[in-house]
């Protein structure tokens, strides 16, 4: 018999999401985020990164940014996840700007279980995942060497492959100093 699963199938998925901010206290723009997501019906939250500092990859006349990973469950499928983040990346006042730019937060879907999804709007594993030590990095800390990321392998090996490149590791909530 073929299963077939919809939109709103209650299918539980390990799902990891990307957090940064570098305008408006980014250690509490994050904590709100956090928070918020937390709160929405089809997550559990299961784990949260400490919260790392680094240079912009962008434009440098911006200031630095506060980037952390959040693993949940989710019920939601991959497009109602995005969109319930994109409304609390508009709760949060996030105003678009140049690309790269400077932003109060933002929210990445970067793994969704094992899924490759490639959609107009939205492309997992995240575009960039596999080089940015922002993300490499807190992702480690809660998935571990063993998580694959799907069509790259362990994270374990991919990471031996980047550099920290100006990362450093705050505290809980990036606020302690
Ligand atoms: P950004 O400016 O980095 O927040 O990018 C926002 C755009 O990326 C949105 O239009 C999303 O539809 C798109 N996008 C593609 N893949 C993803 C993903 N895995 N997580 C979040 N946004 C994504």
């Amino acid at each position: 018999m073929t299963q077939t699963i919809s939109e709103n199938s209650a299918q539980t998925e390990t799902v990891y999401i990307g957090l940064g901010s570098n305008l408006s206290e980014p250690g509490q723009q994050l904590q709100n985020a956090r928070l918020s997501i937390a709160k929405l019906a089809g997550i559990e939250e299961t784990g949260y990164s400490s919260v790392y500092t680094s240079p912009p990859m962008g434009p440098q006349d911006q200031p630095d940014y506060l980037n952390s990973v959040m693993a949940v469950n989710c019920t939601f499928s991959a497009q109602q996840l995005l969109k319930q983040l994109q409304d609390i990346e508009i709760q949060q006042g996030r105003i678009k700007t140049r690309r790269w730019g400077e932003r109060t937060v933002d929210l990445d879907i970067l793994l969704f279980g094992q899924q490759h999804i490639n959609q107009t709007d939205l492309t997992i594993p995240h575009t960039g995942l596999t080089e940015r030590a922002f993300v490499l990095y807190p992702l480690h800390e809660i998935g571990g060497d063993e998580l694959i990321i799907p069509g790259y392998g362990k994270l374990g090996q991919l990471m031996q492959t980047v550099p920290l490149n100006g990362l450093t590791r705050l505290g809980e909530t990036g606020n302690e100093n």
